[in-house]
C-alpha cells in the first residue's frame, strides 16, 4: 500500500513512523511533513490546504491511501477532493467536519444525538453574552465558534476576562461564541476511527493543556500526554461507545453528512456523569503519540477500513500492555508569538542512548543543512514507553533533558501526580 500523510506536526510524525513500521505499507509520503518525518517518508511540498494540489500529489503518486492529519485541510475539504479523484482518503468531509470547525453546530448534532454535553448558548450580541454569564454564574467557560488551535477557548473566575473574550469572539471571529457551563471532574481523551457506520474506539489518554506545571497559564494546543489511565473505570469505553461514538456518527449520518475517518470526543468525567467537552474531526495532538506507541495493529490497514467502509471486518485491535508518555518541547514564548530559528541539539544522542523505548517526534522543525531548527510553538514530542506510567515518564524526562534548544520550555509534571498514584 502506498500511503500519503497530510500535515506537518508530531501527530503526522507519529502517524508515519507507525506507518513506516507496517509491512503493508510499500511508500511513504508526506506534504509537506518536517525535518523529522523526512527520515522516515518522502517529503512533497505542497500546500496542505489545497485539495486541487493534494489530489493532484496522491493521484501523480499513484497513491492507495490518504490519510489528513490536521483540521484545517479537512475543514477546507481536502478529503472530499482526494476522494473526488477515486483516491481512499482517511478523514471526514469538510460538511461532516465541521463537527469540530463550529462549536455551535457539535451542539446541535449532540442535542440530535441525545449526546451529554456542558448546557451552552449560543451568543451573538453583548446582551446575549451578559445574560448566558449570569445564567451560569463562575467559573466562566466561552468559546470561540470557529478554529483555534485549542487557544480559543477561556476558563475564568473573572468575568470581565470572561465577557472581553466573548466579545473579542463575536466582533474577531464569525460574530458567534458559545458560553457553556463548566464541568468538573478529570479529561480524558478518546479516539475512534470510523467509517460512517462502524465505530472502533482507540485506547483512551489524558492531555495537558496548560502551559505550565500544575495547570497553569494560559490553553495550549497540548504540552503532554499518557495512556493508559490507570484510574478510569474499565468500562469506560464501552460506555463513550454506546452513550456518545456510535449516537454521534449515527447522528451525522441520519443528517446526510456521514462521518468517515477519525472521531475524537474530549470528555469531562463529571460528578454528574460522562459529558463532552468537544469533539474533533482528526487524530488529537499530543494523544496520538501516545496512543500509537502501544498500537499493536498494524495502522494502515485500521485506516484504510475506516476510508474504505470495511470496519465492521476488522479484527480486534491489539494492544501493547505498556504505558506511554510524551513531553511536549516548546519554543521560548509559546502559546504567544514563538520565538523560531534556533538550533536544536541533542537528539542524536536520544536515538543513540534512548531508542527504542524512548524517541524523539519532530513538529515545528526544519532542517537547514545539517542543522534542525525550531520551526514553531510546539518543537518537539519527547516520546517514551516503559512497563508502567513512571517508567515511561522517567525515559521520556530523561531523553528531554539530553535536548538543547535555547530558551525552550516544557512542563516538569506530565502524568507525575498519576505516576505516583500507580505505584501507591
Ligand atoms: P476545547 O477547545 O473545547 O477542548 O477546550 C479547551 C479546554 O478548555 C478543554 O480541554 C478544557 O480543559 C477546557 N474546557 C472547555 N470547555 C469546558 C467546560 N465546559 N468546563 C470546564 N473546562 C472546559
Amino acid at each position: 500500500m502506498k500511503v500519503l500523510v497530510i500535515g506537518s506536526g508530531a501527530r503526522e510524525h507519529a502517524l508515519c513512523r507507525s506507518l513506516s513500521l507496517d509491512p503493508d505499507v510499500t511508500a511513504l509520503y508526506c506534504a509537506p511533513g518536517n525535518a523529522g518525518i523526512a527520515e522516515v517518508a518522502e517529503l512533497h511540498p505542497v500546500d496542505a490546504l489545497d485539495g486541487a494540489a493534494v489530489a493532484r500529489l496522491a493521484t501523480g503518486l499513484g497513491a492507495d491511501l490518504v490519510v489528513v492529519g490536521p483540521e484545517a485541510p479537512l475543514v477546507a475539504g481536502v478529503a472530499d477532493a482526494v476522494r473526488v479523484a477515486g483516491i481512499d482518503c482517511f478523514g471526514p468531509s469538510a460538511e461532516a467536519a465541521r463537527l469540530e470547525g463550529s462549536k455551535a453546530f457539535a451542539k446541535d448534532v449532540m442535542a440530535g444525538a441525545g449526546v451529554p454535553t456542558a448546557r451552552s448558548y449560543v451568543c451573538t450580541t453583548p446582551a446575549e453574552i451578559d445574560t448566558a454569564l449570569d445564567a451560569f454564574g463562575a467559573p466562566y467557560v466561552v468559546k470561540d465558534d470557529g478554529l483555534a488551535a485549542g487557544k480559543g477557548v477561556v476558563v475564568t473566575e473573572d468575568v470581565d476576562e470572561a465577557r472581553e473574550h466573548a466579545l473579542n469572539c463575536v466582533s474577531a471571529g464569525g460574530g458567534r461564541v458559545v458560553v457553556e457551563e463548566f464541568l468538573d471532574g478529570p479529561e480524558v481523551s478518546l479516539f475512534a476511527v470510523t467509517d460512517g457506520r462502524t465505530v472502533v474506539p482507540l485506547q483512551p489518554a489524558q492531555d495537558f493543556k496548560r502551559a505550565l506545571d500544575g495547570d497553569q497559564g494560559p490553553n495550549t494546543g497540548g504540552m503532554g500526554a499518557y495512556s493508559p489511565l490507570p484510574w478510569a473505570d474499565p468500562k469506560l469505553v464501552d460506555e463513550v461507545l454506546e452513550t456518545v461514538l456510535q449516537p454521534t456518527v449515527d447522528e451525522l449520518r441520519r443528517r446526510g453528512t456521514p462521518f468517515s475517518g477519525l472521531l475524537y470526543a474530549g470528555l469531562a468525567i463529571t460528578s454528574r456523569g460522562i459529558r463532552v467537552i468537544e469533539f474533533n474531526a482528526r487524530f488529537g495532538d499530543p494523544e496520538t503519540q501516545v496512543v500509537l506507541a502501544r498500537l499493536r495493529t498494524p495502522l494502515a490497514g485500521v485506516l484504510r477500513a475506516a476510508a474504505d467502509g470495511t470496519l465492521a471486518a476488522l479484527p480486534p485491535l491489539r494492544w501493547s500492555e505498556e504505558a506511554a508518555v510524551t513531553v511536549v518541547v516548546a519554543s521560548h514564548n509559546y502559546p504567544g508569538t514563538p520565538r523560531t530559528g534556533d538550533p536544536i541539539e541533542g537528539l542524536a544522542e536520544v536515538a543513540e542512548l534512548d531508542a527504542p523505548a524512548a524517541y524523539v517526534l519532530h513538529a515545528g522543525t526544519r532542517q537547514e543543512g545539517d542543522a534542525v531548527l525550531s520551526a514553531g510553538g510546539r518543537v518537539l514530542s519527547v516520546t517514551a514507553t516503559g512497563a508502567d506510567l513512571t517508567e515511561a515518564r522517567d525515559r521520556a524526562y530523561t531523553a528531554v533533558a539530553r535536548i538543547r534548544l535555547d530558551g525552550s520550555q516544557h512542563r516538569s509534571d506530565i502524568a507525575a501526580r498519576v505516576a505516583v498514584e500507580e505505584r501507591g
